[in-house]
């Protein structure tokens, strides 16, 4: 099962998100899914393998310049399409994949049920998305929002979020695998072009290795914040934390 993210990309975050899932194969996987947002959240997502997602894929005009994708190892419900990530609240603005097992879901869906939430999947990783929907209702900006969702959590997760509207993508993990990739326009510019940044976040670096080689680890209780305008590292109660950028050695 894997994470990608992307953010920044000119035209081109699907086919990133896509190829992504392709490098991150071999970590095994029942269903996979992308998700992109722009004003909206627009999202293809089915069991089976990478091709047939890309072919569902074909046709479809599925746009935005920041997106997410999952491969799944099913551990709550079975691989169909409705169990498949990224998996959404009510509203349909918020979309989240997640590698890992949330512990405490049960307890969570019931209060959100109770709530007059609808949830779609049988998996425990839907609650996500409703808590911060929960959030945002609650008057909460889309940071503070997702911070406050993944402080309820109970388990292990690598997660990443888009929200409609908000041209950055929210990620956390405990104790499950994350690293960023960064590719901005200092680094960019050394080669004589100028380009705008581009940043990633994924399960594991092939994922992303075609199109950078700096790389930020993220440990476990940290929360980072990706954006075409730039990347920063908190812990999930927002406080700074220091990263150490690291250089990959190896080649795509
Ligand atoms: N527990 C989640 C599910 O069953 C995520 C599984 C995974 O790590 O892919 O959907």
């Amino acid at each position: 099962c894997g994470i990608i993210g992307a953010v920044g990309r000119d035209d081109d975050t699907l086919d990133v998100l896509v190829h992504g899932l392709s490098k991150l194969e071999y970590r095994g996987y029942d269903s996979a899914g992308v998700a992109l947002a722009d004003e909206s959240v627009d999202i293809c997502k089915q069991a089976g393998e990478i091709d047939e997602l890309r072919a569902a894929l074909e046709g479809r005009s599925i746009g935005g310049s920041v997106g997410i994708g999952h491969t799944r190892w099913s551990t709550h419900g079975p691989p169909t399409d409705e169990n498949a990530h990224p998996h959404q609240d009510c509203s349909g603005d918020v979309a989240v994949v997640h590698n890992g097992i949330i512990e405490n879901y049960q307890q969570l869906r019931d209060e959100l049920v109770s709530a007059g939430h609808t949830f779609r999947s049988d998996t425990d990783t839907e609650v996500v998305p409703h808590l911060v929907e929960e959030q945002l209702r609650g008057g909460a900006d889309p940071e503070a929002a997702v911070r406050a969702a993944l402080d309820r959590l109970e388990g292990s997760y690598a997660v990443a979020v888009v929200i409609a509207g908000v041209e950055r993508i929210f990620a956390a993990r405990n104790d499950s695998p994350l690293v960023l990739g960064l590719d901005d326009e200092a680094a960019a510019s050394d080669g004589g072009e100028q380009r705008g940044s581009a940043y990633y976040l994924a399960s594991d670096v092939p994922a992303f290795r075609d199109h950078t080689d700096r790389v930020v680890y993220l440990d476990d209780g940290e929360f980072a914040v990706l954006g075409a305008d730039g990347w920063r590292v908190t812990t999930l109660a927002g406080e700074p934390v220091e990263k150490r950028v690291d250089t990959v050695d190896w080649d795509p």
